[in-house]
């Protein structure tokens, strides 16, 4: 008898046991190919039951059937156009509802269809009571019970498979309620009538375009008569819209939800329950109704503080390479443009982002241990309490969460959350979660402006003005953009265990690899930009002769030699007078000694008192080796002392000058009167602008132009700069914080959202709703610092 041949897919969520299923079903007859035109990896293997040879594909793990991700397309246009003869969905009996609304979107494709119930092993362990016969009734498909790991249910779910390839119509559908069934029926008549077989069950296609489907409305656009049916989605989408007052993609998720919601809570009973455990013991006090949320914030603030005191130290030693590094390059070079721009435009921003790995490093350790210990997932648990009261599933806290090291994998962590109203929310304010990219500007605004002391208390609040932010922002979006209930929170709580140091180095390596990797191109890109602004053009009218104004100090300071020195001691040249000359060198290295030693030393660095006394003797010493001349040489010494302040100032005030006529100085200064009432000008002006490709980059730009306005022959770390800058207090310098935290996310994250979201609309409105919000937060702290008079 010649073998009948049946094509199956196996779809369902991730981690639901489809590769354990399709490996028992193939063993060793497999193949491995690519989807074309995509990375995303497709599996074939044969089979043969009874008369039949089954040629079986393991589709790409998924929990919706939009156009999220690329394994969502590949996996319900395989189903749309391969037409396989079964579609057999695996399910996890132990997250049954989230694995239930993949199922109702599947069975939506009207393929021939069973339902592999697996792991019942583990919903039993858990005491979920599940009717199979319910599912069977209200979907009218076939259920087979199995256990993929022990192979259990194989032959039983094979069954069902060759009996529903049999069985031609199947028909299943969601009653989405007058409103929205009325304009499905228009356009399933419409489109009934094309005259091109579009291949797409026809209700799914009139679905599609309800809920704004791009990939199906490109196919429709093409054929003829297809665009008059777009044309009159679009009508019907805005009646809809007007109706339930929020995009029909939203409404129609919410009623497959529903739909979802009330057929487990009709098929599932029982609640988990099993033998106490030592992860239970530990739970009873970490997630516990009083303990768990201070516990948490606890946990936070050791992480935090951690990160700064114990990074400072390769902090330090990472920015002292990177200085010498640039120093020697700078050597290697003749003056000029080049010099310039690889000395202050590379070394100066890409260098100051570097110096800061050791940070994230650390950061990234203490995230991959709290990820790896299983805690996390308790985070999410104890959150869901308060996430709920926002209007957020306990399941957003994870990205949210994830937030804290960078936007973009948040934003894509968010595709654990099925329900699409509860995804935006938490896509839209997660980058109010301060990003690792942030940490660098806190920590040299705080080195410079704030006492050692108090600096974790401050960068403690900034991340938690981040966090009560996203918690207002969230409840607000709840109440204006989208009104409806969260979904129950169903989450796994996977047993404690130890993590092992080679998983947690792999997360703090790839995660620090990503930081990187973003140092040494976006922001390498923006730091040659802005060493070009803030040195173009390079002809500046200066308001007075400098040069000049050096050589006046110069004769000042030859005459009073003249007249305070060498006419005393009968001498035309301090040069005749060995013994003088001798002291007055020592004393000159001995000032310059204590001037390196003191240089990277904070003004209440004990240190300062040894180094101070130490000079004290030494210049004693010289003083009674030579006692009849030390007086003038000390002399000398002050004179040339203040001859070389005053040419520094005459550099700075240049520098300034300059940097004040460029291009940058130009935008800075166009953007005053907007940023003044923030106690901004226009340094911090162009480093906001430059920061909307990337956070980190505020601080190297601010280094460039710190340090092109700097052009002694030192390069002073940028916090010594700062902190010496008038034009900064700690009130603008905390201002400057808050205003780092809330505006823009960063072009990659902006990137991310228009990709989630598949909307330009949703990116461009996270962008200007932080920035706006940024500058009423700056505003307030500001004028309210001003007001109370704090900080200034
Ligand atoms: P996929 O992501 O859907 O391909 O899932 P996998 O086949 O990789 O399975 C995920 C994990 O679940 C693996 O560790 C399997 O061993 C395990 N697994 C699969 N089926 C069962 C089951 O019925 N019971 C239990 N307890 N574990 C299972
Ligand atoms: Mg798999």
């Amino acid at each position: 008898m010649e073998a009948k041949k049946l094509r199956i897919a196996l779809a369902g969520n991730p981690n639901s046991g489809k590769t354990t299923i399709f490996n028992n079903l193939t063993g060793s007859r497999q193949h491995v190919g690519n989807y074309s035109g995509v990375t995303v990896e497709k599996k074939e293997g044969t089979r043969r039951f009874k008369e039949y040879d089954l040629l079986l594909v393991d589709l790409p793990g998924t929990y919706s059937l939009t156009t999220y991700s690329p394994e969502e397309v590949v996996a319900r246009d395989f189903i749309v156009q391969e037409k396989p003869d079964v579609v057999v969905d695996i399910l996890d009996a132990a997250n049954l509802e989230r694995n239930l609304y993949l199922a109702v979107q599947l069975l939506e494709l009207e393929r021939p269809f069973v339902l592999a119930l697996n792991m019942v092993d583990v919903a039993e362990s858990q005491g979920l009571m599940i009717q199979d016969k319910i599912l069977a009734e209200k979907l009218s498909v076939p259920v087979a019970r199995m256990i993929g790991n022990r192979g259990e249910g194989t032959e039983r779910m094979l069954e069902s498979v060759v009996q529903a390839a049999q069985q031609s119509a199947r028909s299943f559908s969601i009653d989405y309620g007058k409103t929205i069934e009325e304009p499905i029926q228009e356009l399933v008549n419409q489109l009934s009538a094309l005259s091109q077989d579009l291949k797409y069950p026809i209700r799914w296609m009139a679905l599609k375009l309800l809920e704004n489907d791009q990939d199906i409305m490109g196919r429709i656009q093409n054929v003829a008569g297809g665009p008059a049916i777009i044309a009159h989605a679009k009508t019907l989408r805005e009646t809809l819209q007007k109706d339930f007052d929020e995009d029909p993609e939203m409404t129609i998720a919410t009623l497959r939800y529903q739909f979802v919601g009330d057929l487990y809570r009709q098929a599932v009973s029982g609640r988990p329950e099993h033998a106490v455990t030592l992860s239970d013991k530990i739970d009873k006090v970490l997630t516990n109704r009083v303990l768990g949320i201070p516990i948490f914030l606890g946990m936070m603030w050791i992480v935090f503080t951690l990160v700064f005191t114990v990074g400072k130290y390769p902090q330090d030693w990472l920015a002292q390479g990177i200085k010498v590094g640039s120093a020697l390059v700078g050597q290697a070079l003749p003056e000029g443009d080049l010099k310039s721009l690889i000395v202050d435009g590379i070394f100066g921003g890409v260098g100051s982002v570097i110096s800061f790995l050791p940070l994230i490093l650390i950061l990234f350790l203490a995230i991959s241990l709290l990820e790896d210990t299983g805690y996390m997932a308790r985070a999410a648990f104890v959150m869901d309490r308060i996430m709920r009261k926002v209007g957020l599933h306990g399941k957003s806290f994870i990205p949210l969460l994830l937030g804290f090291g960078c936007g973009v994998p948040a934003i894509m962590g968010t595709r654990t959350l099925e329900n699409p109203r509860d995804r935006l929310v938490t896509i839209l304010v997660s980058p109010l979660m301060s990003c690792s990219a942030r940490l660098p500007i806190y920590s040299v605004l705080i080195a410079a402006f704030f006492h050692d002391d108090v600096a974790g208390n401050v960068l403690f609040s900034i991340y938690l003005l981040g966090i009560v932010l996203a918690i207002l922002m969230a409840r607000i979006f709840r109440s204006v953009l989208f009104k409806g209930v969260t979904e129950p929170f169903i989450m796994e709580l996977p047993p404690y265990h130890l993590p092992t140091i080679k998983s947690v180095f792999i997360h703090m390596w790839e995660r620090s690899v990503l930081y990187l990797k973003k140092a040494g191109t976006i922001i390498l890109a923006v730091s040659i930009i802005m060493w070009f602004l803030t040195n173009f053009p390079s002809n500046v009218e200066y308001s007075k002769d400098y040069e000049a104004a050096a050589e006046q100090a110069e004769v000042q300071f030859t005459q009073r030699v003249n007249t305070e020195i060498n006419e005393p001691l009968n001498i035309a040249n301090i040069d005749e007078n060995n013994a003088l000359k001798d002291t007055i060198d020592k004393i000159l290295a001995v000032q310059e000694d204590f001037k390196k030693a003191t240089e990277d030393l904070d003004d209440d660095d004990s240190q300062l008192a040894v180094l101070s006394a130490k000079q004290e003797s030494d210049l004693k010493t010289i003083e009674e080796e030579q006692p009849e001349i030390f007086e003038s040489a000390n002399h000398y010494a002050e004179l040339k002392g203040d001859l070389e302040d005053a040419k520094d100032e005459l550099d700075k005030e240049k520098g300034a000058e300059k940097i004040g006529q460029s291009y940058a100085g130009t935008i800075g200064k166009f953007l005053e009167p907007v940023m003044a009432p923030l106690g901004f000008d226009w340094k911090i002006n162009i480093a906001l602008i430059a920061g909307f490709s990337a956070k980190e980059v505020v601080v190297g730009t601010l280094g460039t132009i710190y340090s092109v306005g700097d052009v002694g022959e030192k390069t002073l770390p940028l916090q010594t700069a700062l902190a010496a800058d008038p034009a900064f207090n700690p009130l603008i310098a905390y201002t400057l914080m808050v205003f780092c935290l809330v505006y823009s996310p960063c072009l990659a994250a902006v990137a991310t959202i228009k990709r989630e979201t598949n909307s330009w609309k949703w990116a461009i409105f996270a962008s200007a709703y932080t920035t706006s919000l940024a500058w009423v937060l700056a505003f307030i702290v500001y004028q309210g610092g001003l007001f109370l008079g704090i900080g200034i």
